[in-house]
């Protein structure tokens, strides 16, 4: 039974919050509105084939963090895999990252490609210092690649992505994720005398059964049961008053809290929040994306993991596979298929035909019926966007939410673009700052290990 009181209170079983209440010391509680842990990182069975939240690869490079995730799976649970994952443009296929791989592609655009890569790098200053860069995300791109490799590729596909021109993007949350090739590389990519192997993501961890859901059970497992309340949806909490209600009608009394629910939503139920910090949160602007998980009767053609499709013509910006990484993920002679679609306007029933036609096109499949089935699933808060309201309204809400001894922290809580292992790291620093006052520290400390 949930307590009337407790010391700190976790809203959220992700990982983020499983990972807190894993590393705290002192009595704690996790409020789930999920019948099970994991949020995004959670995993469903369908008619056998085991599906994520669309590909969840988990990428392992704080050294803390690997050794608690192997100590929870013991070291055999996970297939360490090699990075297949392609570009599919102009109908033919191109290695990732595109702006270091266009060899294949018809002559003309590796032409445009290279020229407006060595006019960008001509224009670039020989150090460029962070005060340096293009704000807009649109002008990043061709400051770093040029015009070619914009239109080709970086401009369409993160319009896909994102839902919005990379002109409202502002460039601050690429630094880490989007490879910035030497222009040598550029040239040699076009050629085909590229190394193989760039990027954050060239390898990654998979659990070789049951899907990422494992990850989550495990930590879950870790807590205690009994520490997590599943089915408890937070509608309602007084941060003043240090009390928190959910929609059965039961409310729990707490010390501190740690949110990890999406931040603009947390702010939502917070009956104190003052009038601009609800305005703040108002402001902050997430992409919802819709995807099929599709059963496949026989193998794949082609071997990838994931493949990018930056096309306007197609209604999907991404399509992956779990059988390609692990193929106990489908049943025995079958196949597995994630779709994340671009395309916002159409009812996703009616993109299936279009979207069939892309995957024979793309030689994933030969024949249309050799798809079992095609579920639709949402995402309503899949990627945070950085416009330019982003970095002042973030901040506000949280400066507001740190004078109150309530830490919001996760991809959603913390309300950026990150990982399952900074998810996990998140945990552990905020179990690390609740430790060491009964104040918290700034949200900035958290900002310095990403
Ligand atoms: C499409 C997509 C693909 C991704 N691919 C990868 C990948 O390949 N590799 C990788 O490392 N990361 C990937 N990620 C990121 C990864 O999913 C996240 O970083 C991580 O799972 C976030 O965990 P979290 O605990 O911060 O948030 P969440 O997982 O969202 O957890 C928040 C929890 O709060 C609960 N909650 C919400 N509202 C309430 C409420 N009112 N009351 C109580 N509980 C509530 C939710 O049910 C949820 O369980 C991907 C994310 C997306 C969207």
């Amino acid at each position: 039974m949930l307590p009337a009181s407790i010391d700190t209170l976790i809203v959220g079983a992700g990982l983020a919050g499983l990972s807190t209440a894993l590393h705290l010391d002192g009595p704690a509680v996790i409020v789930e509105a999920a019948d099970k842990v994991g949020g995004k990182a959670h995993s469903e069975v369908i008619d056998g084939f085991t599906f994520d939240v669309t590909g969840h690869w988990l990428h392992l490079r704080d050294e803390g963090i690997r050794k608690q995730v192997f100590a929870l799976l013991g070291d055999d649970a996970f297939h360490r895999i090699e990075r297949i994952s392609r570009i599919w443009s102009n109908g033919v296929y191109t290695e990732y990252p595109f702006q270091a791989n266009t060899y294949g592609l018809p002559p003309e655009v590796v032409k445009a490609c290279v020229m407006g890569a060595i006019e960008a790098d001509r224009r670039r200053p020989a150090e460029v210092r962070p005060e340096d860069e293009p704000v807009n995300f649109a002008d990043w791109i061709r400051f770093y690649f040029g015009e070619g490799i914009a239109q080709a590729f970086m401009i369409p596909y993160n319009a896909k992505l994102w839902g919005v021109p990379a002109t409202e993007i502002t460039s601050r949350w690429c630094q880490r994720f989007v490879p910035k090739p030497r222009l040598e590389d550029i040239v040699a990519g076009a050629v085909g005398c590229n190394a193989r192997g760039m990027g954050y993501n060239a390898s990654f961890l998979y659990p070789k059964q049951g899907g990422i859901q494992v990850l989550a059970d495990a930590l879950a497992r870790a807590v205690g049961h009994d520490r997590i309340f599943l089915g408890r949806r937070l509608v309602g909490v007084d941060l003043a008053g240090r009390v928190a209600r959910f929609a059965d009608g039961a409310q729990i009394r707490f010390r501190r809290l740690v949110n990890t629910m999406p931040l603009p939503d947390f702010v939502r139920l917070c009956a104190d929040a003052p009038a601009d910090v609800r305005e703040a949160a108002g402001r902050l602007r997430a992409t919802q994306v819709t995807y099929y998980n599709m059963g496949i009767r026989g193998p794949l053609g082609v071997p990838d993991h994931w493949i990018y499709v930056p096309e306007a013509e197609w209604p999907m910006y991404r399509v992956g596979s779990f059988s390609n990484a692990v193929p106990e993920m489908a049943p025995p002679g079958c196949s597995s298929l994630y779709v994340e679609l671009s395309d916002r306007d159409t009812p996703p029933e009616a993109l299936i035909p279009k979207v069939t036609e892309g995957l024979v096109a793309m030689g994933l499949i030969d024949d249309p019926a050799r798809v079992l089935f095609t579920e639709i699933r949402r995402i309503p808060c899949a990627y945070v966007i950085y416009d330019f309201a982003y970095h002042g309204s973030r901040g506000a809400v949280h400066t507001w939410l740190e004078g109150r001894d309530a830490l919001s922290i996760g991809r959603y809580g913390d309300w950026n673009y990150s990982s399952m292992e900074d998810a996990l790291i998140d945990g552990r620093r905020a179990a690390e700052r609740l430790a060491q006052a009964g104040r918290v520290l700034p949200v900035s400390a958290l900002e310095v290990a990403r």
